[in-house]
């Protein structure tokens, strides 16, 4: 049996009522905290892993802010002052009912056979890489057993397969693969974001919950300065960033651009340019019927790159 943390035993007191601490439910075995080792470290962890209980990356702690509403959204994601704050109340949240439901039954109950003995990180997918880049990924949505299950974007999952191998190529990651957080991967850079931050049922997101994660990357670019590139993953990545580019004032051009692989808008941002650069997801949709190519990726990468080094 593998060894409950003193962590773990308080978060699992602390939950048997619903208001206390951080706001989680209470666990769904009354008085048990179910664990499971984590598959790079070993160390046991409840699913959904609670905030603050040594996750590799975890960005949140047990006394970070929940949101509950979409209005709590708004509120604490302006209240964030850098991106590990913004990293740590996103990782939290709870603000749409469906997909928190959702993500926690995957998590518990409905986990994918071949990972059913591992731990399921359960709680929105925070963005992840360098907090100085200068280029950001938006995508879509975690996958149900993949950041969903690991805590980390695209980590775990074919998709992510794809993408890690292609930003090892083009120099933005330190490694090619990346299967679990704590593994040392590292970006440089870059960091990836998403347009939801929770898994979705079918991976398709309704529009309220698309409108209630829009705060999180408002706030995201506003906390980053430097991005000169942003490369959207689809259509709702790319949606995404033009609806946030307007919210947040910056020169957008009309009528609305129209996305496509390789595709470009230049948005400003304070006499800041900003380029968007559109790309076919790299869902296996696209990446197992030849839609998109390691070629296709490798030249959409390469274009990000020389528009951030060709900026100053
Ligand atoms: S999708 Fe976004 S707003 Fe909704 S619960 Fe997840 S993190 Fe919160």
């Amino acid at each position: 049996m593998p060894q409950i943390s003193p962590g773990l035993r308080k978060w699992s007191r602390s939950c048997r009522s619903p208001d206390r601490a951080h706001g989680l439910p209470a666990p769904r075995y009354p008085g048990v905290v179910p664990t499971d080792p984590h598959p790079l470290t070993g160390d046991a962890f409840a699913s959904p892993v609670p905030p603050g209980s040594g996750w590799p990356g975890d960005p949140a702690t047990a006394a970070t802010p929940v949101a509950q509403t979409a209005e709590d959204v708004t509120r604490l994601a302006v209240a964030a002052t850098d991106l590990t704050g913004l990293d740590a109340a996103v990782s939290v949240c709870r603000a749409c009912p469906r997909l928190v439901d959702w993500r926690e039954s995957v998590a518990t109950t409905n986990r994918r056979a071949s990972f059913r003995h591992e731990p399921y990180w359960g709680r929105p997918v925070p963005s992840f890489g360098d907090p100085q880049a200068r280029a950001l990924i938006v995508g879509l949505a975690p996958a149900a057993n993949g950041g969903n299950r690991t805590g980390r974007v695209f980590t775990g999952d074919r998709s992510g397969d794809w993408l890690f191998a292609a930003l090892h190529r083009t120099g933005f990651a330190s490694q090619p693969a990346s299967a679990a957080a704590g593994d040392g991967l590292h970006l440089a850079n870059l960091r990836i974001t998403a347009a939801v931050h929770c898994a979705p049922p079918q991976n398709k997101p309704a529009t309220v919950e698309k409108t209630t994660c829009s705060p999180w990357l408002d706030r995201e670019l506003e906390l980053s300065p430097d991005i000169r590139a942003i490369m959207a993953l689809g259509g709702i990545g790319w949606d995404a960033a033009l609806a946030a580019a307007r919210r947040l004032g910056w020169r957008v051009p009309r009528p609305k651009p129209r996305f496509g692989h390789g595709a470009t808008a230049s948005l400003e941002a304070s006499g800041r340019a900003v380029t968007l650069v559109g790309c076919y997801h790299v869902s296996q949709q696209n990446t197992f019927t030849g839609r998109l190519t390691e070629q296709m990726l490798d030249d959409v990468l390469a274009q990000v790159r020389d528009l951030i080094d060709s900026r100053g």
